[in-house]
């Protein structure tokens, strides 16, 4: 599962940051995905993240980039 963040629904919480630390960073005011993170979408933490952010910013997908 590829990971990705939307900014444009992000509102900063930096709560993925918290949960996933080894995936997600908190720049700028916005969650980002890591630089080789974004193909950790199959981790538990990941999953929690995506489904506890509170602007649903975060999307997991199938499939190969
Ligand atoms: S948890 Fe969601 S709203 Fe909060 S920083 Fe991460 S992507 Fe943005």
């Amino acid at each position: 599962m590829k990971v990705s963040v939307d900014r444009s629904l992000c509102y900063g919480s930096a709560e993925c940051a918290h949960r996933a630390p080894a995936v997600f960073a908190f720049e700028d005011g916005y969650g980002v995905v890591r630089p080789g993170g974004a193909g950790s979408g199959d981790e538990p933490e990941v999953r929690e993240a995506a489904e506890k952010c509170p602007s649903q910013a975060i999307t997991l997908t199938d499939g190969a980039e």
